[in-house]
């Protein structure tokens, strides 16, 4: 019985001593703030509770003779069982949630450019469109295609016109409001939804990004004269909500309409979509 009981005492210091690796990757995992706080507290009373076991194994070693004087070592062991159980499945449940989170921003995101893709822009716009109808406020939307992209591709390969659109997408995304949704809606057209705001406003937002597009080097080459900038420029199309549309595919068909109008206007330029009230 003594030997029986020494062991349990010993097993259940080394199942504490466990416990600490998934408490420690646990904490790596969370980021700073309370729980990973009260974490790091657990970490120490799992010390305080080896100290403890450590003592009374010190005092009580070869002096397990009856089933009662098992007692206490059982309990020990159990407790260090059940600390780390708690501890792994605390990290398992983490690096679970982790991953499902990962997943839910790779399911709405663009791997390309990190902009919102197709699946969350159609979502978002239902959205949008339902609270700016419920709340009335304004809402509009401008529709992005890149002037000439194919002269892009073909003259500098594909994997420039990919770091072009990539640059693109951060100079969009940093010129809006972090309530706007910006997202890619086609190849190289990018769709932004700008909630709160009136037509003539969305024009006058679109014709600044178009103005800092057209000013920046969005990506460069190697040439035997030293480094070449490249440059873009793009046309919008600006349309906004009214109340008579009966989907938010009447909103992108008018945006996209202005687009081509855009287009055949010479490009880099911004148009906005008639109100359709106004022409019946
Ligand atoms: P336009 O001024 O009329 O818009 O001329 P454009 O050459 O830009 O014509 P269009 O908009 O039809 O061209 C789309 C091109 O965009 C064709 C395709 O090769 C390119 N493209 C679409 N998606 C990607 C992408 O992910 N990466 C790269 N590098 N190119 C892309
Ligand atoms: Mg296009
Ligand atoms: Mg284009």
């Amino acid at each position: 019985m003594t030997v029986i009981g020494d062991a349990v005492i010993i097993a259940g210091i080394v199942l504490l001593f466990l416990s600490f690796i998934p408490v420690r990757m646990l904490i790596r995992h969370l980021p700073p703030g309370a729980t990973r706080e009260s974490w790091s507290v657990l970490v120490g009373i799992i010390g305080l509770f080896i100290a403890g076991y450590i003592t009374y194994a010190a005092l009580r070693w070869q002096s397990h003779e009856t089933i009662a004087d098992m007692l206490v070592p059982a309990i020990f062991f159990l407790t260090a069982v059940f600390i780390l159980l708690v501890s792994y499945l605390s990290l398992q449940t983490a690096l679970s949630l982790q991953r499902i989170s990962r997943l839910e921003r790779e399911s709405i995101t663009d791997p390309l450019t990190g902009m919102y893709n197709r699946r969350h822009l159609d979502r978002r716009m239902v959205e949008e469109v339902e609270r700016a109808r419920r709340y009335g406020y304004p809402l509009s939307i401008m529709l992005f295609d890149i002037d000439h992209f194919k002269k892009i591709n073909d003259q500098h390969g594909h994997q420039l016109g990919d770091v072009v659109l990539k640059n693109l997408a951060r100079i969009l995304s940093g010129a809006v409001r972090r309530t706007d949704i910006v997202a890619r809606y086609g190849g190289e057209e990018i769709l932004i939804i700008t909630p709160h705001t009136e037509l003539i406003e969305a024009y006058e937002l679109a014709d600044r990004i178009r103005v800092l597009v057209q000013d920046s080097e969005v990506a460069d080459i190697r040439t035997q004269d030293g480094r070449q900038p490249i440059h873009v420029t793009v046309s919008i199309g600006v349309a906004e909500l009214h109340k008579d549309m009966e989907s938010t595919r009447i909103l992108i068909e008018l945006a996209d309409e202005a687009l081509y109008k855009a287009k055949s206007e010479g490009r880099n330029c911004v148009i906005q979509a008639k109100n359709p009230e106004d022409s019946s």
